[in-house]
């Protein structure tokens, strides 16, 4: 009898998460470990890295990727991007990194675009020749992947929208010619979120996600995921280890309560994120804003057929020169001068002296990252607010 009830509840939650919820349910109930001890209604934190072995065959170990804590996380993740599974690492570089190596090794070719977050970027310039890993670099734009394709190439890695320049790439057409060549496509997500784009429905591989920013979504903790198939995750888990960046229980449990909110978050965040590109593409002291949401914008075709929501990154030009952003920055009084993103608070960046210093400034040049290129993350606070602050400033840049 009791065997038939727990029957009965396991279809009843599968069918809850993986075919009845929207995205809302799923962010709140997806993955939540129920607590037969107290009935508690949120996953207990198990901080164990030692289990008794004696009358069980399988093993819990935090580097095994395989504790209660981080498959509440996983599972939720998985129901959101429409995905059989995942693995939570301790960091986005972390996912990123240990996804690339499982599929690609000594003689094979990766395909990246040119502005990929400056991490993966900086991965692929310092280590893939050690390791005996050509790669190329390529324009945002499927064709010029599909045209980098070579004989040996095992992994075409995308991201989109990109970082600063919210670039969108066709994932569709990119899924449809890889699998073609049987060549893995690995996309960063991170941008649009799993609320706003779902790339494994359009035939992409492995999502990799950067958790440390939306997911997280407090500015406090730091992760990473890599989802897609049973048999993909299987390839990376056995990777990661041996290479460890396995995630502890506490922050696995920040994680799972952030992610509760991350839809209602996320919603409100890509409609604040609208309100402020229109803002500031009226505005006579803005050179231009780059947000595919703004119907102007060249991608905004594009990332209508493939995002539910244009995400809450948006980027804008001053015209003008390192030094007079910089003035601009100080005189926000509400949104704050910070790198990273994601966060419930509004922040801004120059990527020119934050994520892009590194990179040459002629090479910064033929990206299209001027000196007074602006990056601004939109949070949840009430969206006048924002506006007069950034209203405020420009107006003095206008004196
Ligand atoms: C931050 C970021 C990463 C790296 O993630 P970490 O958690 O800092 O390791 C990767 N991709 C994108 C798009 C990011 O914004």
């Amino acid at each position: 009898m009791l065997y038939l009830i727990e029957l009965v509840h396991s279809i009843q939650k599968y069918y809850m998460e993986v075919i009845g919820m929207k995205k809302e349910t799923q962010c709140v109930h997806s993955g939540t470990y129920r607590d037969n001890a107290t009935r508690g209604i949120n996953t207990p934190i198990f901080t164990s890295s030692s289990f008794e072995y004696l009358d069980r065959t399988e093993c819990l170990y935090p580097r095994y990727f395989n504790t209660p804590n981080q498959n509440a996380v996983v599972k939720k993740l998985c129901a959101l991007e429409g995905a059989e599974d995942a693995v939570l690492f301790s960091s986005g570089m972390a996912a990123i990194s240990t996804t690339i190596l499982a599929f690609a090794g000594m003689g094979d070719h990766v395909v990246m675009l040119d502005d990929l977050y400056g991490g993966t970027h900086a991965f692929a310039t310092d280590e893939f020749q050690r390791v005996g890993i050509e790669y190329t670099f390529t324009a945002t734009d499927a064709d010029s992947v599909r045209e980098a394709l070579k004989e040996n190439t095992k992994a075409v890695v995308i991201e989109s929208p990109t970082n600063p320049l919210l670039k969108v790439i066709d994932i569709r057409r990119v899924a449809e010619f890889a699998k073609e060549s049987d060549v893995v496509t690995i996309i960063d997500n991170t941008f649009a979120t799993p609320i706003n784009q779902n790339p494994i429905k359009m035939g992409i591989d492995i999502v990799v996600h950067s958790g440390t920013k939306y997911l997280g979504g407090h500015s406090d903790i730091c992760c990473g995921f890599a989802v897609t198939t049973e048999e993909k995750a299987e390839r990376i888990r056995a990777l990661a280890r041996h290479l460890g960046g396995s995630l502890n229980a506490i922050t696995c449990y920040l994680l799972e309560r952030s992610l509760k909110t991350l839809a209602i978050r996320v919603q409100r965040q890509t409609e604040n994120a609208g309100r402020i590109a229109d803002f500031l593409d009226k505005h006579p002291a803005v050179r231009c804003v780059n947000y595919p949401g703004l119907p102007g914008s060249g991608s905004h075709s594009i990332a209508g057929s493939q995002m539910e929501g244009f995400g809450a990154m948006l980027s804008f030009d001053l015209d003008e020169t390192k030094a007079k952003a910089a003035r601009f920055v100080r005189q926000l009084r509400l949104i704050k001068p910070a790198v990273s993103l994601g966060g419930i608070e509004t922040t801004i960046c120059s990527p020119a002296v934050t994520s892009h210093a590194k990179i040459s400034e002629a090479e910064r040049k033929r990206i299209g990252i001027t000196d007074s290129l602006l990056r601004l993350s939109v949070g949840i606070e009430q969206v006048e607010d924002l506006i007069a602050d950034l209203q405020e400033a420009l107006d003095q840049e206008e004196e």
